[in-house]
């Protein structure tokens, strides 16, 4: 049996890997055309097909909040009033601050809360400025969804 630096025996019954078979699994099995999928893949919230991006996909360095005007699959309107998008702000600012504020917590009440500040939550912050461009999509696609009703077969 292997142990690991503190002795604890280390068991390698394939327990991560199944975890993330199921993980992956779940991922995978998200409904094409749920509401989730469609956010999760930055759809457009009418059709659930079309890319609301010009350059799809969550994790993207350049055009990075580029939308065409229309959806390319069934023609819905992107183009709200001037301003509309900035309220996607208040969408991403209270997903960081759920994700923030619990682990401050736990920061100050750990024993060793210096350790914490100086080396896990520099970290922490990177992550989340890596998360930034993601969760700004996606907090575009959650904005659109409450604003523009799935349509069946438009
Ligand atoms: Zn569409």
């Amino acid at each position: 049996m292997n142990t690991n630096e503190r002795g604890f025996a280390v068991v390698h019954d394939g327990t991560e890997r199944k975890f993330l078979a199921s993980l992956r699994k779940t991922i995978g099995s998200l409904q094409k055309g749920t509401l989730l999928y469609s956010i999760l893949k930055l759809k457009c919230p009418r059709c659930r097909t079309g890319d609301l991006f010009i350059n799809p996909g969550l994790f993207v360095f350049s055009r990075i909040l580029d939308m065409p005007d229309r959806c390319p699959h069934c023609n819905q309107d992107f183009k709200f009033e001037p301003g509309y998008y900035t309220a996607a702000l208040w969408i991403s600012y209270p997903i960081l601050l759920l994700l923030f504020v619990p682990l401050t917590i736990l920061g100050f009440t750990l024993a060793d809360f210096s350790f914490f500040f100086k080396l896990v939550y520099p970290v922490l912050i990177l992550i989340s400025l890596f998360l930034q461009i993601p969760l700004m999509r996606m907090a575009r696609a959650i904005l659109l969804a409450m604003t523009i009703d799935y349509a069946i077969k438009s």
